[in-house]
């Protein structure tokens, strides 16, 4: 491509380990742990001070540091043996390559968040690790797509709780010059692109990540040209006020298709992860219109083309926008369509309660020829949802399929457990990832092993938790009540259960406080402790999220629980992976059907953490009997605190009768639960193939963008 990105970094290393500067800006090694070592070691304590960051590292390491490593022969053979898995990663025969070379076109995928490492903060929670993941995975798989975001100038904010257990959020600036990220130019200036609001024209340029060999674009509105409002657009996600989320939506579904136009991209394929950016059918169609076609013409002409994946079971949980609004900010571009007002509003009418909304997944559901959810229920609960927009007489059955979610099983398997399943299942395991036969080998890992990489994980985390909370104990303001909330008293012996996520009320965070003293009994039997770490940001403007963390914070300061109950500020992605790496059971109490999917399970699950979780999104689908429990039932409840209650009761029953007396029942001799290892393994072999981006991204691949790219437009 004739574009430039200039370099925003610039690097003095010796020569001999000069590529290291190559290799920081290549997000690459954030899901190759080996790499992210070879940062990691030349200076531990400075490493977590820059937040894992490797550019910073290698800035402010030290040239006698450098140097030093540049001379020691332990560094430099893992320096060359990361280089050498680096080049051939690039060098190698993908699965795209070999089964669908006839994929040469791009497939363009478009997404608000993109969780791909704690250093670019430029996500908020599973839906952004999800998008993150799907680019880690099509890299793997070498299939030929391109991805456009946001590159927010504030990231997602930073959490802070107070005494009395209230979440802050705090607003950090990101400087982007310690980021891989480079700024796109075009002749020497950054390239911008467009877009026309009736009282003023909107400008972004934009920078470009590298994803292995996947090029990550994300659009950045802090522009010369640009007022100093429209400069903050893109500084934060999900603003709450209704007229920046339709601004920052049109940016990223118009402004995004003429980014990848103006880098003179063709994609055969658009998929929007989320409704966010369904414009992105608009403009396509403006596109054709410009060129003389009629807008039903282009319309039917682009469908084929165009694939959507909602997330969002719970109604209100959809982006809506009130014809007004729209009006407000997109009354000329309908004339481009060759629409009137109200033919316009009519593509995306949503009628509700209150009267017709402008609904992005309507439109994206309308304008796309393949759309799906995230779950086998989520499917359902889809086509249920939406099947007003078919009841045309003909069929009332919404043409919603479902792709389960998966996770990038490299970016959240913890590094020792990797070399445990390279000993048992072979070097090139990881190859064979998605097939069920080969997963059998993990009955051959001796429990005792499997046991050891598990404590030394579960060691790992204790220490972790520590180590932060003495970094905020020593930076002041911090009473000594919520050392102790924090987790300073966390046995890593202790039977340890994890619940980390969105505080989001229906994820029902303190359900397994609805009865506190029974909970405490529980916990603080001898010789059988019990204890459960709490992690999650509430939405800045979800005031009843808020509450609910509270609500958590408040049983964590009381001293009977023993410092068993534990709340950790700041959940991010590095969090994510010691949590789901180092505790016993994963948690989740999501008030069924509305968790549309849920993959922080699947992430522990992969490291031998059995799940213990409402029937709901994956879990329905993944839960056999033998690697982890259900809590509550299928049933549909009159009312939510009558599901509550019963879930409750179910709840304290499983972990008092199952998960205590599992855990605990050892084997004098070696102290090692057999019942508890089966579970550990069990839960591995039937999630490792099934709940991978590996198998979920060859489906969308094979079932969506295969189709799409042979489709009538694309053909002709
Ligand atoms: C995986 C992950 C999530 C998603 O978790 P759910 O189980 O889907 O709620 C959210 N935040 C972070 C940081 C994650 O790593």
């Amino acid at each position: 491509m004739k574009f430039l990105s200039s370099p925003s970094q610039k690097f003095e290393l010796p020569e001999r380990i000069g590529r290291l500067g190559e290799l920081a800006t290549n997000l690459w090694w954030s899901w190759h742990p080996e790499a992210a070592y070879l940062f990691g070691r030349l200076d531990f304590d400075l490493f977590e001070q820059v937040n894992h960051n490797p550019i910073r590292m290698l800035k402010e390491a030290g040239r006698a540091r450098l140097n030093q490593a540049a001379q020691d022969d332990d560094y430099l053979r893992q320096y060359d043996a990361v280089m050498q898995s680096f080049d051939s990663y690039f060098k190698k025969e993908t699965w795209s390559a070999v089964n669908h070379a006839e994929l040469t076109r791009p497939v363009a995928y478009f997404s608000m968040e993109y969780g791909l490492h704690e250093t670019l903060p430029i996500y908020s929670g599973g839906l952004g690790v999800l998008a993150g993941d799907h680019l880690k995975e099509a890299s793997d798989l070498g299939l030929p797509l391109v991805a456009v975001g946001f590159m927010y100038a504030q990231g997602y904010f930073t959490q802070r709780i107070t005494e009395d257990g209230w979440q802050e959020a705090v607003n950090n600036i990101i400087s982007f010059e310690d980021l891989p990220v480079s700024l796109v130019l075009k002749d020497g200036k950054p390239l911008t692109v467009s877009f026309e609001f009736p009282d003023r024209k909107l400008y972004a340029q934009i920078w470009e990540a590298r994803v292995g060999r996947v090029p990550l674009y994300l659009l950045d509105s802090n522009v010369e040209g640009n007022s100093d409002y429209d400069r903050l657009l893109t500084a934060r996600l999900y603003w709450s006020d209704l007229d920046r989320r339709i601004m920052q939506e049109s940016l990223l579904g118009i402004g995004g298709v003429r980014a990848l136009r103006a880098l003179g991209y063709d994609p055969a394929v658009w998929h929007m992860n989320e409704g966010h950016a369904a414009f992105l059918t608009l403009e396509r169609i403006r596109e054709q219109v410009a060129a003389g076609a009629a807008f039903n013409a282009a319309a039917q002409a682009t469908r084929g083309q165009n694939v959507f994946t909602t997330h969002t079971p719970v109604p209100a949980g959809n982006d809506e926008f009130p014809f007004w609004l729209v009006e407000k900010y997109l009354a000329n571009y309908w004339g481009e369509l060759g629409l009137s007002r109200e033919e316009f509003m009519d593509v995306a009418k949503h009628s509700i309660a209150y009267g017709d909304v402008y609904s992005m997944p309507v439109l994206a559901l309308k304008l796309s020829a393949a759309s799906n959810g995230v779950s086998q229920l989520h499917g359902e609960v889809a086509r249920e949802m939406w099947k007003f927009l078919w009841s045309d007489g003909k069929s009332n059955v919404a043409p919603i399929q479902h792709v389960t979610n998966g996770v990038h099983t490299r970016n959240w398997l913890a590094r020792r457990m990797n070399v445990l399943l390279e000993k048992y299942l072979g070097e090139d395991w990881y190859d064979h990832l998605d097939e069920r036969e080969w997963m059998e080998r993990l009955d051959t890992i001796p429990e005792k092993e499997l046991w050891g990489v598990h404590l030394h994980l579960k060691r790992k985390l204790s220490f972790y938790l520590k180590e932060r909370v003495r970094d905020r104990w020593t930076a002041g303001g911090f009473h000594p009540v919520q050392v102790v909330a924090s987790g300073v008293l966390i046995n890593p012996y202790a039977l340890t259960i994890g619940f980390a996520r969105r505080f989001a009320t229906y994820k029902r965070a303190s359900l397994i406080l609805s009865d506190v003293e029974r909970l405490l009994e529980l916990i603080n039997r001898p010789n059988m402790p019990v204890q459960i770490i709490f992690a999650g940001k509430a939405h800045p403007a979800d005031d009843p999220g808020k509450k609910l963390i509270q609500q958590v914070y408040h049983t964590a300061k009381r001293a009977e629980n023993g410092g068993r109950i534990v709340f950790v500020e700041d959940y991010d992605m590095h969090l994510a992976r010691h949590l789901v790496q180092g505790v016993d059971v994963w948690m989740n109490t999501p008030r069924r059907p509305y968790e549309a999917s849920g993959t922080s399970g699947m992430k522990a699950a992969i490291n031998g953490v059995p799940n213990f979780s409402v029937m709901d999104g994956w879990w329905c689908e993944a839960y056999n009997g033998n690697n982890g429990w259900k809590i509550g039932s299928e049933a549909k409840y009159e009312s939510n605190e009558a599901q509550d209650a019963a879930d409750a009761l179910d709840l304290y029953d499983t972990l008092e009768h199952q998960i205590i007396a599992k855990y605990y029942n050892r084997d004098p001799k070696d102290l090692l639960s057999t019942e508890w290892l089966a579970l550990m393994k069990e839960s591995m072999k039937t999630v490792l193939p099934q709940f991978s981006t590996r198998r979920m991204v060859k489906e969308y691949a094979e079932r969506f963008y295969l189709p799409a790219s042979k489709s009538k437009n694309n053909a002709a």
